[in-house]
């Protein structure tokens, strides 16, 4: 059996393609969104992630704001920015760039975030909402992974789900999100027992725990969709460092039903996702429906 390989790219492509529209669209009511970002210092992967964000941003239609402070910034002086974008009415999403320097407390930061603004879904408000089912804003990795799963399976109700991996950031708004769609969700973690088994129970498989090639081909159902979310640089002997997943890819591909490859799955889904989350701010801002091209996932 060979999977379907998911293509992030396409979907995340169609998603930015269905953004522009939708900016164009809330011309028509006299704003366009806008999304700022906040660089502290000059970490080169961050640097390179920030100037694609913005180019991003601007071909989708929309405003974007960079904001670049020096390494040296102060936790004060970095709130005051945040209190001034929160209440600039032009901007609709913040962004701050982790990581942050060590002298400045991430999560001080992130709860200075307005959370009508939050677009990465990172306030514990927005987290709250995510757990109650009430509108929010949610974390972009895990909702293009569910974007992913529903290019290819539609409708999850009642499907077995297992996500690897409990970080606040993809394993749980992973699992929120799945329990949403009526999946029977199980989150496994670094201390969960028999492992294997457990996945191999899985219709859906997500794995973000970050070590290459954890999850092996003869963990996985036959016919499962595999979402693999880990980014793990590996050193080649004799080539630079090369991108794997956390699932054995090679073996995966002759088991599941669909998965996605690394590069080219999960990653270029982040980006269009925060686009995505910018207009669904915009909107929710102004007692405005988010359009139905960005609620209907797949
Ligand atoms: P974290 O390090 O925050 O969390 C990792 C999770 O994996 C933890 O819950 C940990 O368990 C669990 N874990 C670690 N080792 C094992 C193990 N041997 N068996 C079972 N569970 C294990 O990582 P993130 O959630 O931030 O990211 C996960 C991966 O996804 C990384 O590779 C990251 O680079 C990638 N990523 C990719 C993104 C993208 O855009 N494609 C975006 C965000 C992340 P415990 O809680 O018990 O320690």
């Amino acid at each position: 059996m060979s999977a379907r390989v998911i293509d992030g790219k396409a979907v995340a492509d169609a998603l930015r393609t269905e953004v522009a529209e939708a900016v164009r669209d809330l011309s028509a009511h006299g704003f366009t969104p806008g999304l700022a970002v906040v660089l502290v210092g000059d970490h080169p992967a961050s640097r390179v992630y920030v100037r694609n964000k913005s180019a991003r941003t601007v071909e989708a239609g929309m405003r974007s704001f960079d904001h670049r402070l020096p390494p040296e910034v102060t936790e004060t002086e970095l709130l005051d920015v945040i209190r001034m974008l929160n209440a600039d009415d032009a901007v609709d999403g913040i962004l701050v760039q982790l990581p942050l320097p060590s002298h400045i407390d991430a999560s001080t930061v992130l709860l200075a975030i307005d959370p009508a603004k939050d677009v990465d879904g990172f306030h514990p408000v927005n987290a709250g909402r995510l757990a109650t089912g009430t509108p929010g804003l949610v974390p972009c990795t895990p909702l293009g992974c569910l974007m992913l799963v529903k290019s290819v399976t539609p409708s999850l109700d009642g499907l077995d789900a297992v996500v690897l991996g409990r970080s606040n950031i993809v394993g749980k708004p992973m699992a929120q999100l799945l329990l949403a769609e009526s999946c029977t969700v199980t989150v496994a973690h670094s201390r969960t027992r028999d492992l294997a088994d457990l996945c191999r129970r899985a219709d859906i498989l997500v794995a973000a725990i970050g070590r290459p090639e954890f999850v092996r081909g003869d963990w996985i159902k036959p016919g499962a969709t595999v979402i693999d979310v880990g980014i793990n640089r590996v050193a080649e002997p004799g080539d630079g460092p090369s991108l794997l997943g956390d699932v054995a890819f090679a073996e995966a591909v002759e088991v599941a039903g669909a998965v996605t490859p690394v590069p080219g799955g999960v990653g270029p889904m982040t980006i269009a996702c925060l686009l995505r989350n910018t207009v669904a701010a915009a909107c929710l801002r102004r007692g405005l429906a988010i359009p139905n091209a960005l609620t209907a996932f797949g």
